[in-house]
């Protein structure tokens, strides 16, 4: 009865809900990958991927044409076997960015459905830590906005009960982004969290400069500052400041994740569940984070991400970026600067089916 009888993948887009810029790029539109697959008992799960713009259409080839194909016939409970199959099978083009947005798709499909079998939410099924997380905003960052612009935006985070919030930098000068976060700090206090993301912009002679320089903000920590292939950078920077160093959103497997944690060149983990390929990979390498004593504070899809953070015992901060109201019938609760993970069964997300569907592009 868990047999899987129909699989299917598809494309939609998704406005942005706000302007976001960073040092390297601007997020145009989410290409949101769906995929939908039906057991034998009748249960539907829904898993999803992204991007922000560009390649939605390259997973969602790979699905159609691979790897969705491979599951009709299979048991939808064997998932680790399933996830390393699809995985085998595309082996010429993996480890890679669009492989693993697509096994994403099809993973988190399946961690749907295996929830709704266990009547169980995600944020239990995957472990059962805590249900309540500290949200931190990154809206009120980004690298388009005045100095004026970014102390309103903090002083709204602040009013709104968030933890925290990250700030874009990598302006042209060191003196310009350390101005704007001293404008910050001065405006939030002393016990409000700034993040800084650098986008992986800089050089790791430029991000040790820059530190350096943004010594006396007190930084909760200083997010992709080199080329996410430069781990030797991210050493160097990590002996030679007080700074977290955090790293993740652009890595796509695990053993990418265990090279920065032995190596001792990431302080929180931030891995992404699409991009490192679903839930069941994601899963891994926060229980490997916890083996390094280090915390996990996942990238963007907050939606997903809290009942994954709520999952493990050193889950840290969900990001507050709301990307999915246009296609949702419930947004994610927030209690007191909290993000509390729902407790239906499955991944808990509510989709608007209608919405979907007016959305539906390929
Ligand atoms: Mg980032």
């Amino acid at each position: 009865m868990s047999l899987i009888t129909r699989a299917r993948a598809s494309l939609v887009d998704l406005e942005v809900e706000t302007v976001r810029t960073d040092a390297v790029q601007t997020f145009l539109k989410q290409e949101t990958i769906f995929v939908e697959i039906v057991t034998g008992d009748g249960l539907t799960g829904v898993g999803y991927s992204y991007t922000i713009g560009t390649g939605g259409r390259a997973v969602l080839s790979m699905l159609r044409d691979h790897l969705v194909p491979m599951l009709p016939g299979r048991d939808s409970r064997d998932i680790e076997r399933l996830w390393s199959d699809l995985f085998s099978s595309t082996r010429a083009t993996t480890v890679g960015a669009i492989t693993s947005l697509a096994l994403a798709a099809v993973d988190t499909a399946l961690w749907d459905l295996k929830c709704k079998r266990a009547n169980g939410p995600l944020w239990q099924v995957a472990g059962g830590f805590r249900p309540s997380i500290p949200l931190y905003d990154t809206e009120g960052g980004w690298l388009h906005l005045s100095t004026e612009e970014l102390v309103a935006g903090a002083a709204a985070s602040q009013a709104a009960g968030w933890n925290g919030l990250k700030i874009k930098v990598g302006k042209p000068s060191a003196r310009e982004d350390r101005e704007r976060l001293l404008a910050v700090r001065e405006a939030v206090g002393d016990e409000f969290d700034i993040m800084v993301d650098a986008n992986q912009s800089m050089t790791a002679a430029e991000a040790i400069r820059r530190a350096h320089a943004f010594d006396d903000v007190d930084l909760a920590w200083f997010e992709e500052p080199l080329p996410a292939d430069d781990v030797a950078g991210h050493v160097r920077l990590a002996q030679s400041t007080s700074i977290p160093v955090a790293v993740g959103e652009s890595l796509y497997s695990i053993g990418q994740f265990r090279d920065y944690l032995e190596r001792g060149a990431a302080s929180v983990v931030q891995v992404d569940v699409a991009r490192v390929g679903g839930i069941t990979p994601w899963l891994k390498v926060a229980h490997l984070a916890e083996a390094f004593n280090v915390s996990v504070s996942p990238h963007f899809l907050m939606e997903l991400h809290v009942s994954l953070v709520a999952a493990v015992p050193n889950g840290q901060y969900v990001e507050h970026i709301p990307q999915l109201r246009a296609i949702t019938t419930k947004e994610m609760t927030v209690e007191a600067g909290h993000a509390i993970a729902p407790n239906t069964p499955g991944l808990g997300i509510d989709w608007d089916r209608d919405a979907i569907d007016d959305r539906t592009v390929a």
